[in-house]
């Protein structure tokens, strides 16, 4: 029988309303609204699926306001699959669901890479103008003027993901990836502009339909059979589910090759063999555990791992609490956005406020526009491997 969400009714009913998610959901703990909760996101599914409840305003904003961390999904001790439920709700509701417009305009120029780039050129110039204040911008980061051009192995072993704005605004952080890579003998490609776009951004905002197109499309573009790793969390968690988004064989198979870089590089043996580094007394560096690589993908400690030789992890006391990035999300719903970061920012401070490192360009961006001093994990360890080798 359809209904209104098609949610299946054993996945609703695995929720037993324990609550034990609470103290792990942003939304919740910032306006202590039981409909702002995913047990109370779950209860309103059931109610819609059941009938008994309207599609209302409080209903969509309720699904508009998670960010989808999946903090709740880690802590769920019933194993609700609140990431299933809370996509196909928010792609069930797209025609009542009001995407803001500057989200439609980058969700569309996502899936233009050439448009991408010379907007980011645009901007670039913008930036150092000063023609606009840095509220007006996107951005703190400075955005280079030009693409970068990326250096490929005759022979590769690895295929590199580049993506899109990671590509067109943080290539430094790319360019720290590979040239661990190159330290370690690693044989790379890399995805570069022809494949673009992973779609995660699309799915989050529940145009799945797109983001099924796109993950389509990346699986025909890259190279078969090698090993894809990732330096964005989002889009490494967006890649290892491109098997739930089109459940087919290939996708499957496509999925179990997908790595984020740290777990990858923690893996591999020539890492392993690396001469002892000499470093006597570490800098500090907090570590923000991006929502895509801890709850997602589960590969956080391999961040901690990498960076131990080099610096001394300090660790928040939030529990790995969303930042307020989610994507899209600081996009769409700004204001939530912004009350999540403000938690974030008070356990950077508790830290020690030290310089802060995140696996996600989607996290050092927005933590970055309140002042804070972000750092990818790899261009610290890029950094230190290179500072050690001068040093020998
Ligand atoms: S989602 Fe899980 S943890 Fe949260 S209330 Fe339901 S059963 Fe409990
Ligand atoms: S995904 Fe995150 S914001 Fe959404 S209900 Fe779960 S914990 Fe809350």
């Amino acid at each position: 029988m359809n209904t209104p969400l098609g949610l299946a009714k054993d996945e609703l009913t695995a929720c037993v309303s324990c609550g034990l998610c609470l103290p792990h959901c942003p939304t919740y703990q910032v306006t202590q609204d039981e409909s702002r909760s995913p047990r109370g996101r779950i209860s309103l599914m059931r109610g819609v699926e059941s009938g008994s409840l309207a599609i209302t305003k409080e209903v969509i904003d309720s699904i508009d306001t998670c960010v989808q961390c999946m903090g709740c999904e880690t802590a769920c001790p019933s194993s609700v699959q609140y990431g299933s439920l809370i996509e196909r709700t928010r792609e069930a509701l797209i025609t009542e669901r009001k995407l803001n417009l500057r989200l439609k305009v980058g969700l569309w120029v996502l899936l233009r890479m050439r448009l991408l780039m010379i907007g980011s050129r645009l901007l670039a110039l913008i930036q150092r103008s000063g023609l606009l204040s840095n509220k007006f911008l996107p951005i703190t980061s400075r955005i280079p003027l030009r693409s970068e051009k990326y250096k490929e192995c005759v022979d590769p072993e690895v295929v590199f993901f580049t993506g899109c704005v990671m590509d067109a605004w943080l290539p430094k952080i790319h360019k720290s990836g590979l040239s661990i890579l190159e330290t370690l003998g690693i044989q790379y490609t890399v995805s570069g502009n022809t494949v673009g776009c992973c779609g995660a951004l699309h799915n989050h905002a529940g145009l799945r339909s797109i983001a099924q197109e796109q993950a389509t499309k990346v699986i025909a573009k890259l190279p078969p059979g090698l090993p894809i790793l990732v330096d964005s969390a989002g889009c490494g968690a967006a890649l290892k589910e491109y098997n739930k988004l089109l459940e087919t064989e290939e996708a499957e198979k496509f999925s179990s090759r997908v790595y984020d870089i740290h777990e990858w590089l923690v893996n591999d043996p020539r890492w392993k063999e690396l001469p002892p580094n000499k470093i006597e007394k570490k800098e500090k560096v907090i570590v923000q555990d991006p929502c895509h690589l801890r709850h997602v993908q589960g590969a956080h400690n391999s961040v901690r791992e990498l960076l131990d030789p080099f610096v001394e992890c300090v660790e928040l006391d939030d529990e790995g609490l969303c930042c307020g990035a989610g994507g899209a999300f600081s996009l769409n719903q700004p204001e939530m956005s912004t009350k999540i970061r403000d938690l974030k920012l008070q356990s950077i401070k508790r830290a020690g406020g030290h310089i802060v490192v995140s696996a996600n360009p989607g996290c050092m961006i927005h933590l970055e526009t309140s002042g804070v001093e972000v750092l990818h994990p790899i261009q610290v360890i890029d950094k230190f491997m290179h500072r050690g080798e001068t040093d020998d």
